[in-house]
């Protein structure tokens, strides 16, 4: 059974030094602690800062205040009007505090554009998008997904994720991705809508913005029943294939090589060896020299083990012809794009599997 709300699994000294802050805030605006306690004593904050550490071990100080702060919607009142009950959003409140505590422009501005979160728009994202900012927003819609007990309907999940996944700028929709939530269900429910979002909006077509033949800015066309990025000018369309890509199934007795990623997208997420097909190479040839440069390994190729779409990854569509092999020769080593190389029994792959990888190697 999974414990839903269970913030002290992760409490570090950050946390409770932001608990302190936030308590001597309380006590320097003589504020009343009930109404202070709606917003306050909520864990949404310290949810969102334990994620902020898991992203981000090294966290700025005010990154991490800013996560405190970020959920302070409720009406705060101060003592000496204890009967307006309709009082001044926490925001309002909070946001002068901050500055007058002598904390920077930025943990006020952030706090400030968090709050905003609750109803954010694409242009309020744009405004102070960056780099800590991403990972304050996906540590916020981290957090607010793993708020959603099993019992909230599939349904209402589905919906709810949705509408956070839509919003997210894309780098914290890549960490999205790559962050567990704690409930299997949950979890396959949120690589699902992400699944969705990314047929939609093909990450291939992102870049172009103006015909790469005449220079006119690209509008979309529906031909042969597909929008398309076209050139009305001159004609030009965007088809946006999927991308061919190979990989290949290493077995030694009854184990397969899997390496585990060191970058972005999908990172720390395990995977076959493989990557891009050259312009002029065959599938073969990708294959061998890809889990050369992957592996040290030499390879002879000896099937095809299938071709699979792979739809399940934040860099688009790619079609993966996927090979088995055995190895010719060489050493097992890593380069930079992996953590490590390891082979593993396929009745105990590791829980992180990328792209269709799983499935082709139970399927071979
Ligand atoms: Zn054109």
């Amino acid at each position: 059974m999974i414990e839903w709300r269970d913030p002290k699994r992760h409490l570090s000294p950050t946390i409770a030094d932001a608990k302190e802050l936030s308590r001597s805030i309380r006590a320097q605006r003589h504020a009343s602690h009930v109404d202070i306690a709606d917003g306050f004593n909520t864990w949404l904050p310290f949810e969102v800062l334990s994620w902020i550490e898991r992203l981000d071990p090294n966290a700025s100080v005010a990154l991490r205040l800013a996560a405190l702060f970020c959920d302070i919607d409720d009406p705060v009142v101060p003592e000496t009007t204890p009967q307006d009950r309709r009082g001044v959003q926490s925001s309002q409140w909070i946001t002068p505090v901050l500055s007058e505590l002598g904390f920077t422009d930025l943990v006020v501005e952030r706090t400030g554009f968090l709050i905003a979160h609750h109803d954010d728009s694409a242009e309020n994202v744009e405004r102070i998008a960056d780099t800590e900012l991403f990972q304050l927003i996906a540590a916020r819609s981290l957090s607010s997904i793993s708020q959603f007990p099993p019992t909230e309907g599939t349904d209402r999940l589905h919906r709810a994720v949705r509408a956070m996944v839509d919003k997210l700028p894309e780098p914290a929709r890549t960490e999205l991705w790559e962050h567990r939530l704690p409930a299997p269900q949950t979890d396959k429910l949120k690589s699902d809508v992400l699944r969705e979002y990314y047929r939609e909006h093909s990450p291939r077509e992102r870049p172009y913005k103006y015909c790469p033949t005449c220079r006119t800015v690209l509008q979309r066309k529906t031909t042969d029943g597909t929008s398309l990025l076209t050139c009305l000018a001159c004609g030009f369309i965007l088809w946006n294939p999927p991308v061919p890509v190979t990989s290949v199934i290493i077995e030694k007795g009854s184990s397969v090589l899997l390496l585990k990623r060191a970058a972005r997208p999908l990172r720390d997420y395990w995977c076959l060896p493989g990557g891009f097909i050259r312009y002029l190479e065959t599938p073969e040839m990708a294959a061998i020299r890809e889990v050369k440069e992957e592996t040290g390994l030499d390879v002879e190729i000896n099937q095809l083990a299938g071709i699979y779409q792979i739809d399940n990854a934040p860099g688009g569509v790619s079609l993966d012809i996927i090979w088995k092999a055995s190895v010719a020769g060489g050493l097992l080593q890593t380069n930079e794009e992996s953590i490590e190389a390891r082979y593993f029994e396929k009745a105990t792959l590791p829980e992180l599997i990328a792209y269709k990888h799983r499935q082709a190697i139970m399927e071979h």
